[in-house]
C-alpha cells in the first residue's frame, strides 16, 4: 500500500504544481505574507510508524490555527468537561476572526477553534501557570505527539502577529468584559500569538496526529473519547464558516491555519498533514483542500461510510 499511496502523492504534486491556483497568502499578519503561495507537501502518518510524503513535506511553516488542536487537548487533559463552561462546541457559520456571536451570546466563544475560543482555551491553560510554561506544556505536548523534539516557535511571525493583531485584541477585551477571561488581555493575546507561531513540517505535524487519528503504534496521549470529540470539533469547527463545505467535500476531521496548513484525521487509518500557504475566501488553504479532496477519494476514508 505505502508504494501505490507514494505513486499518487507524486502524481497530485505535479498535478497541483501544475494547475497553479494557488490563491492568497495571509498578509493581515505581515511576516507570512511575504511568502510565496506557489508552494505545496503533503505527509501521511500510517498505523504501525509508516510515513508516506511528497513535495515540500519536509519544509517547515507557521502552524496557526492548527495548535488550536492541540492547547484544548491540553486543557481537556488538565480540567476536561469544565471547559465547556466557558465556550461551545457548536460551529460558529461566521469568520474566524469574528466578534460578531459574542455579543449575543455573553463572551461565551460557539467553540474553541474560532479565535474567541482558542484565546479561552490558552487562557484556562494560563491558570497558575506563566506564559513560557504553558507555551512549554503546548509544545512539549507536540512534541511527544510526534516523537520529535525539533519543533519551535518562529519568534518573528509571533512578533508580527503582536504588533497588527487589533481583531484578536478586540476580542480578548471583549472577553475580559464579559468576565471570561482571567488574566490580562495582553498576557493571553502574547501567549496565543506565539502558540499560533509555532512552526512544524507535513511529516511532523502528520506524526503529532497519530494521537488523535488512534493509530496504533502512536503514542497514548488521549483517551479514544477525547480523541473522538477533538475530531468531532475539528469536523463540525475546524475549517470555520467553510466547514459544512469541507465535510461535504473531504468527509474527515480537520483542522485549518492561515499559515496554509490542515491536518487531516482518518480515525484508526491515517493522519495526514497538508501545507500550502494560499489560502481561499474563508482562510483555509486552497491547494490544501483540493489535496484533501483528491486523497479521501482515492483511499476511500470517509467518516461516512
Ligand atoms: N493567529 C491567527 C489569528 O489569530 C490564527 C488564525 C487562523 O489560523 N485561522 O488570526
Amino acid at each position: 500500500m505505502t508504494d501505490a499511496l507514494k505513486t499518487f502523492l507524486t502524481d497530485l504534486d505535479l498535478d497541483i504544481r501544475a494547475q497553479g491556483d494557488w490563491g492568497q497568502v495571509a498578509d493581515y499578519i505581515p511576516e507570512l505574507g511575504r511568502i510565496d503561495p506557489a508552494q505545496f507537501g503533503i505527509a501521511v502518518a500510517l498505523p504501525g510508524g509508516g510515513m508516506v510524503s511528497a513535495g515540500q513535506a519536509r519544509q517547515r511553516f507557521s502552524i496557526q490555527s492548527v495548535s488550536k488542536v492541540f492547547s484544548l487537548a491540553c486543557v481537556l487533559g488538565r480540567i476536561g468537561e469544565q471547559i465547556w463552561t466557558r465556550v461551545g462546541r457548536e460551529p460558529s457559520g461566521q469568520r474566524f476572526d469574528s466578534i460578531l456571536a459574542l455579543e449575543h451570546e455573553n463572551g461565551r466563544p460557539r467553540n474553541p477553534f474560532i479565535n474567541a475560543g482558542a484565546l479561552v482555551t490558552t487562557d484556562e491553560l494560563l491558570t497558575g501557570r506563566a506564559p513560557k510554561e504553558t507555551l512549554a506544556e503546548i509544545l512539549g505536548f507536540l512534541r511527544a505527539a510526534a516523537e520529535d523534539d525539533d519543533i519551535h516557535i518562529d519568534k518573528a511571525v509571533a512578533r508580527s502577529e503582536a504588533a497588527t493583531g487589533h481583531r484578536n485584541a478586540a476580542l480578548a477585551h471583549y472577553l475580559k468584559s464579559c468576565d471570561n477571561l482571567r488574566n490580562p488581555p495582553e498576557i493571553t493575546l502574547g501567549t496565543y500569538v506565539h502558540q499560533c507561531a509555532i512552526e512544524m513540517t507535513c511529516e511532523q505535524l502528520a506524526r503529532a496526529g497519530r494521537v488523535i487519528a488512534q493509530l496504533p503504534g502512536a503514542p497514548r496521549m488521549l483517551t479514544p473519547l477525547k480523541a473522538r470529540r477533538i475530531s468531532a470539533l475539528m469536523m463540525m469547527c475546524g475549517h470555520y464558516d467553510g466547514s459544512g463545505d469541507f465535510a461535504f467535500r473531504v468527509g474527515l476531521p480537520a483542522k485549518s491555519g492561515v499559515g496554509g496548513g490542515i491536518l487531516l484525521i482518518a480515525p484508526g487509518q491515517a493522519s495526514i498533514a497538508i501545507w500550502s500557504p494560499g489560502l481561499d475566501g474563508y482562510g483555509n488553504s486552497r491547494m490544501g483542500s483540493h489535496a484533501a479532496e483528491r486523497l479521501a477519494h482515492h483511499m476511500g476514508w470517509s467518516v461516512f461510510g
